[in-house]
């Protein structure tokens, strides 16, 4: 049964996540476990919901509009985890508890426009780049601090932290730790922005050893996903 894989996922994903916490002395409830369910049937985000998971998140927008609407009932925080083209702002916002995507000023001012006008309050992390790669999205270093900047400033969204999706080709643990002096800098600046999503099914436990309080799991909880065709 559906449910009974799922739980078995569950358990060993939050058996890993202790195991990484263990490792280096973090106290587990440091580590907030996000369901990454993009691709997934409403019916497995139930589910999940069912088996006591709070925290969700999609990557395109229609497919999680859909759902959101679909779960309205259930205690979840939604997380926007994917690239985000300013014309789907205004649907995001409608449902989008934290955007993790923000990398760009106009797509702050996006944000913080729709968020005002619909009366939303939007969690935002700021994605760093930690390659040079561009179609990954993420801001470079470099603008790191001035983003974040204006997303403390602007109406209508919070600076919870950063974000970074470990670059292919390097060890994660490298990445990670760049990543990790980068909060650090971020938080002199704004102690409130203490999150810093990073890890996913591969590299949750390299994530969890350099700070990471969020990790976005998908493929290790649901199983493998069918390719995607754009
Ligand atoms: C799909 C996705 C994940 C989850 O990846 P898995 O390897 O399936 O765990 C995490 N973060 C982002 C941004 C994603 O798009």
């Amino acid at each position: 049964m559906r449910r009974d894989e799922i739980a078995a996922g569950l358990a060993e994903v939050d058996a890993r996540i202790a195991e990484a916490c263990h490792a280096v002395g973090r106290d587990r409830s440091e580590v907030t476990l996000i369901a990454v369910t993009k691709t997934r049937p409403a019916e497995d985000v139930r589910i999940l919901s069912e088996l006591g998971v709070r925290d969700v998140g999609e990557n395109r927008d229609q497919e999680a509009a859909r759902k959101a609407h679909d779960l309205a009932g259930l205690p979840l925080t939604w997380h926007f985890v994917g690239q985000l083209q300013t014309n789907k702002v205004r649907s995001v916002v409608g449902y989008a508890d934290v955007i993790h995507s923000v990398d760009r000023l106009r797509l702050v001012e996006a944000i913080s426009g729709e968020a005002v006008r619909q009366g939303r309050d939007i969690g935002c992390l700021v994605q760093i780049a930690l390659d040079d790669d561009p179609s990954r999205g993420g801001v470079p270093p470099a603008g790191l601090l001035e983003l974040c900047d204006e997303v403390a400033l602007a109406d209508g969204v919070r600076l919870e932290g950063v974000m970074a999706v470990a670059p292919l080709g390097e060890e994660p643990a490298r990445a990670f730790a760049r990543l990790r002096d980068l909060a650090a800098r971020v938080q002199e600046q704004h102690p409130q922005a203490t999150v810093i999503s990073a890890g996913m099914s591969e590299d949750l436990a390299e994530a969890v050893a350099y700070g990471a309080t969020h990790v976005r799991v998908g493929t290790a909880l649901l199983g493998r996903r069918k390719p995607f065709v754009r």
